[in-house]
């Protein structure tokens, strides 16, 4: 679905993202965890096609994304402050990319009401987006993301802002649903706990490199560097 190879961002002389490959399976669930500055966003605003790269390629089903416009990537990204526009109802938002597309009014209802049931907002559609809670507005930015059915969804924080209790029940929503989809996911999170529930594969970045990428299991038992065991917590 998704290759990064040797993928570099530079801003003057910093190098934020250092050569970095990956690739993301189709149908895979993969979480980017590191401290604060060490690229994540970087990441995911490149492979949207958001952040030129210095150097290196960004791949998606094996076509080179060079000069590819957002627009025509077919990836979904969501920001951690989702930015839903506060003067259009809940229907008005999730059903923006598909405006943008020009998909037809029927189409479009149709998928919009599907889209509310999947995230559990089943009938919210005339409802005013101010009016909704944390949460809410959450799972709408969502439905908003997933509307267009992007072949890889990117989310960066997603459940930034709202509290432990909701993030824990959301995060395993979230992986049910995304599983029923067969949707392919790249998520940004600080969050250990999150990724290791969402994710069936784990990327640690230090400081523009990644500094282990496995399954949760293999990561949290087999740290592969001091800075990992660290960044996990251990020993400290
Ligand atoms: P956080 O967890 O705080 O969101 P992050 O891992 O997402 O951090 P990035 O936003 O990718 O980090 O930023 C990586 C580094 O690149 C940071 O040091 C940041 O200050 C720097 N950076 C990001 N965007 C720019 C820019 N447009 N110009 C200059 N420096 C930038
Ligand atoms: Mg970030």
């Amino acid at each position: 679905m998704l290759t990064l190879r040797r993928a570099t961002v530079r801003f003057g002389d910093r190098t934020v993202l250092d050569a970095v490959d990956l690739e993301v399976a189709d149908h895979e669930i993969v979480c980017v965890l590191g401290p604060s500055g060490s690229g994540k966003s970087t990441l995911l605003r490149a492979v949207a096609g958001l952040q030129p790269l210095d150097d290196g390629r960004v791949f998606l089903d094996g076509a080179d994304q060079s000069g590819v416009p957002v627009h025509r990537r077919g990836v979904g990204l969501m920001f951690q402050d989702h930015q839903l526009f506060p003067q259009r109802d809940v229907a008005g938002n999730v059903a923006f990319g598909l405006r943008m597309r020009r998909v037809a009014r029927a189409e479009r209802d149709a998928r919009v009401e599907e889209l509310l049931d999947l995230v559990g907002l089943p009938g919210a559609g005339r409802r005013a987006v101010a009016a909704l809670s944390g949460g809410e507005q959450q799972r709408v930015a969502l439905a908003r993301a997933l509307a267009p059915r992007p072949r890889l969804l990117m989310l960066d924080e997603p459940l930034g802002q709202l509290d432990r209790g909701l993030r824990e029940r959301l995060v395993l929503e979230l992986r049910e649903l995304f599983g029923r989809l067969g949707t392919t996911v790249l998520a940004v999170t600080h969050d250990q706990g999150e990724a290791f529930a969402l994710a069936d594969r784990v990327v640690v970045m230090d400081d523009g490199r990644i500094a282990q990428s496995g399954t949760p299991l293999d990561v949290w038992r087999r740290p592969a560097s001091e800075f990992v065991a660290r960044f996990l917590g251990f020993g400290n």
